[in-house]
């Protein structure tokens, strides 16, 4: 161990939070210090294998309106403005996001995003950013880091008043707080795990697939998706079981793979000519949800973003969700100073809904996605929740727009509100194949007095 350094505010990690966290926290006043493990993405080539490229809603874009950043953000933006399925047997159809056209969301390649949050934050004198220094061990009681120079190896040690923990899903913050029983984390893993692989650009250096949606091959158990890139591609993303069938164990060899994509997803083959490769290099990702409790500790150390509450990817929200905990942090130090004892608990407080309630949508996201997507009847819901919302467009929101178009409506007040508005719509919908079928004046009869009441009732 050298020399002790002492820094007001250390933040964990450099990725999507600990960046934009970092300018707001430099934004307020305080003198910040990123950590950040791996080497300078603005000068290192993209790392493979990790979502690729994410998708942006209206609560991320919210927090990075809140830190001035929406016009260096906005040239990455690719609109999607709803789901493109591809059926196993070929056909194709279309499902919109919302009904407004203001209502998508967007594609943004992770690397170019992080890249802009890290050049903003550099920008700003209150941001220290140190690159290839790798978290071994906190101490949350004096706020003291120990951190490895990757490059030369060596240990050194840094102090703060806080230590914010945007260390990722694998968080070693996390993980010191659960072996000090500080907290506890409960892990669930899916017994599915994820695959990323490319649609290249055509010949011209055009998208080969429309590219103002999010392309998904639903195939009850498992799922492709595909979402667009500026330069013409395609990242996609296989969705599969590890251990059945079909499942990741038996796709070891070309041959299999090859199989199995000509027999469940046809149509992708001449799509992706590098496929076989790929598959055969590219990792298999794992995929959980982690609920901790709490998520500070000693009034020194919090964990925020992925760090805190990693979700399973399938509303497309961990990273939207992350940049609203930062922004949330800082509204709390506008409010109350940078007064951390009382700001940890009080950002859980106000956090910890949230969190939980996306975590769960975002798994019942995964059975919409990969196959409850193809049943009419779901079809048939969504178009009688548009109705409904169009004749009362406060009250009456389809859940999925809540939370990828309404970040004033919390999560947990989506998740509440969601659950109500389905019992009305499987109701209204029970024995009808097409809205005709539906009496739409009665259902907004119903909706009105069950909605539509003044707030509070
Ligand atoms: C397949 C997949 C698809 C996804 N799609 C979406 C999507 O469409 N929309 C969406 O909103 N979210 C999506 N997510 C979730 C999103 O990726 C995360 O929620 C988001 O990255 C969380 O940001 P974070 O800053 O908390 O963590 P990260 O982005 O993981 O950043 C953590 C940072 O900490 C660094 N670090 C880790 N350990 C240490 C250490 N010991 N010392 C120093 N630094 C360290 C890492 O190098 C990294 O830079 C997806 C996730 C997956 C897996």
């Amino acid at each position: 161990m050298h020399e002790l350094r002492h820094s007001h505010s250390l933040i964990l990690g450099g990725g999507l939070a600990g960046a934009l966290l970092a300018l707001l926290l430099a934004q307020r006043g305080l003198q910040v210090h990123v950590l950040e493990r791996r080497a300078d993405p603005r000068r290192a080539a993209q790392e493979r294998g990790r979502s690729i490229n994410l998708a942006l809603a209206a609560r991320g874009i919210d927090a990075l309106e809140f830190a001035g950043l929406m016009p260096a953000i906005q040239p990455l933006l690719m609109p999607m403005r709803g789901r493109h399925l591809h059926e196993a047997d070929g056909s194709q159809h279309f499902l919109s996001y919302g009904q407004r056209p203001e209502e998508e969301i967007y594609a943004i390649s992770r690397h170019a995003l992080n890249c802009a949050l890290l050049d903003a934050a550099a920008a700003h004198p209150g941001v220290t950013l140190s690159f290839g220094q790798r978290c071994v061990e906190i101490e949350p009681a004096h706020g003291t880091v120990a951190f490895e120079d990757m490059g030369h190896g060596t240990i050194r040690r840094e102090q703060a008043d806080v230590v914010l923990a945007c260390d990722g899903a694998g968080s070693v913050a996390r993980r010191t707080m659960v072996d000090r029983g500080l907290c506890e984390a409960r892990e669930e893993w899916l017994p599915h795990g994820y695959i990323e692989l490319t649609i290249p650009a055509d010949a011209e250096g055009r998208h080969r697939l429309a590219a103002d949606a999010l392309h998904i091959w639903p195939r009850g158990g498992y799922m492709l998706i595909a979402l667009p890139n500026p330069d013409g591609s395609f990242t996609c993303t296989l969705f599969l079981p590890y251990d059945a069938d079909p499942g990741f164990t038996q796709l070891r060899e070309a041959a299999a793979v090859e199989t199995f994509f000509r027999a469940r997803f046809p149509d992708t083959l001449a799509l992706m000519p590098e496929l076989v490769p790929e598959f055969l290099a590219n990792p298999v990702g794992r995929l959980g949800t982690v609920r901790t409790r709490p998520w500070h500790a000693e009034g020194r150390l919090l964990l925020l973003g992925d760090a805190a509450h990693p979700i399973v990817p399938f509303h497309g929200q961990g990273m939207n969700c992350a940049f609203e905990d930062c922004r949330d942090l800082a509204r709390l130090i506008d409010a109350h100073g940078a007064d951390w004892p009382t700001l940890l608990p009080a950002f859980e407080a106000l956090r910890r809904p949230s969190a939980e309630a996306i975590a769960d949508m975002a798994l019942e996201n995964y059975v919409e996605m990969r196959d409850t997507v193809r049943d009419p009847r779901f079809a048939l819901k969504k178009a009688l929740a548009f109705e409904l919302e169009r004749a009362f467009p406060a009250q009456f929101i389809p859940r999925y727009s809540m939370v990828m178009f309404h970040p004033e409506i919390s999560y947990a007040e989506a998740q509440r509100r969601g659950a109500r508005q389905d019992v009305l719509l499987e109701e209204l919908t029970a024995g009808c194949q097409s809205l005709e079928e539906i009496d739409l004046a009665q259902a907004r009869r119903r909706a009105q007095e069950q909605f539509a009441r003044p707030s509070g009732a």
